[in-house]
């Protein structure tokens, strides 16, 4: 039986991005080598990577507005260091939204580099909500936020427009919905969620705010360098990025991001319609910042815990174990999660009702 799979990140990924990984590792393009075994200077792989950046910006809408789409290593915890390495000026300061636990690392590694403003936190709350009506410093070199918070399955449903730069850790709803990408200065996103198998790391730079910040950046932290190197400064992550590529063609093919938030809306609406029906259930995060992405919901009595887990395996759902800091359980309904894979795990939560 094939599993429905509610992993955080790695995750699910769609069926015909690993049917043709799969055929790749075996024999890629018809040349008679495994993609793992090419030279990433070889012809075939240099398409692939132009078609994964092209294809990145195309889906966000970005095409002919000055963006540039690089597939870095380092995770998108990199980022959370070169983000400020190559815009926060020297005695500069970053206005950073703490709205969960890896806005907090991004903002732990900002202070690397100068005076971090957090402009909000729901720290306090055990990050269940957003943070909303906080001010941000005009003076700032630029304003970090996260757009879904992964561990405690919030996501922010509305962007400020700002004078100054604005940079969003997407790592857990890339692709996943309409935005007005081109508020943004720089767009990261770890692949590892709605992009393809761990290993890289999606950046999306406006390439006009590089190069302003005064410091002497070391090259494999440097955009520009990455940027003026085709995103081959150093040797890529080939498979990953091959994965990533898959994946993107498969989106564009089901009608892009619009197609796909149709799905996810539909899917979302499915589970949290029976989260907040069933009396057995709660969700954690405040309605109206509920996840797309992530749902996390607790059981009303740990009495409940055994037979419902045993229920879930019985039914060939895995991966929906809550991360520590939240409890409970995380339902992680990425782009490749089929709606159908929701109806069966609404189906076990009704079930578990029946049966008590
Ligand atoms: N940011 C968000 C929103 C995440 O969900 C994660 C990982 O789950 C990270 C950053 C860290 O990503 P990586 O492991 O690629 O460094």
């Amino acid at each position: 039986m094939k599993k429905h799979n509610y992993s955080a990140g790695p995750c699910i990924l769609p069926q015909e991005v690993f049917e043709k990984s799969a055929q790749a590792i075996l024999n890629f393009n018809n040349s008679d080598l495994s993609i793992l075994e090419i030279s990433h200077r070889s012809k075939d792989f240099v398409a692939v990577m132009e078609e994964a950046r092209a294809l990145a910006i195309e889906l966000l809408g970005l095409e002919g507005k000055g963006y540039q789409a690089l597939f870095l290593a380092g995770g998108a915890s990199l980022e959370f260091l070169m983000t400020p390495y190559n815009l926060m000026k020297e005695n500069g300061k970053a206005a950073y939204l703490d709205s969960g636990t890896w806005a907090s690392a991004a903002i732990k590694e900002a202070k690397f580099f100068g005076e971090t403003v957090i402009v909000a936190s729901s720290k306090d709350e055990n990050y269940n909500h957003v943070p909303k009506g906080y001010t941000i410093p005009t003076d700032a070199d630029y304003f970090h936020c996260t757009s879904n918070n992964t561990i405690f399955g919030t996501q922010m449903k509305e962007f400020p427009t700002l004078d100054i730069p604005m940079v969003c850790d997407m790592s857990s709803d890339i692709f996943s919905r309409n935005i007005d990408f081109s508020k943004f200065a720089i767009i990261y996103a770890g692949a590892q969620k709605n992009m393809g198998p761990a290993g890289t790391t999606l950046v999306v730079v406006k390439e006009e705010i590089l190069g302003k910040n005064g410091r002497n950046i070391p090259s494999m932290l440097d955009y520009a360098k990455h940027i003026k190197a085709e995103s081959m400064y150093n040797t890529p992550s080939v498979f990953p990025v091959y994965a990533s590529l898959l994946t993107l063609q498969w989106l564009k093919n089901l009608g892009g991001i619009p197609a796909i938030e149709k799905i996810n809306n539909a899917k979302a609406n499915l589970l949290y319609t029976e989260i907040d029906r069933n009396p057995l259930f709660k969700g954690t995060a405040v309605v109206e910042d509920r996840s797309t992405m992530n749902a996390t919901f607790l059981l009303d009595t740990p009495l409940h815990t055994d037979t419902f887990n045993a229920m879930l395996k019985e039914a060939g759902i895995i991966g929906l174990p809550g991360h520590r800091s939240v409890g409970g359980y995380r339902a992680s309904m990425y782009n490749a999660m089929p709606l159908d894979s929701v109806q069966v795990l609404v189906d076990v939560m009704k079930d578990l009702e029946n049966k008590i």
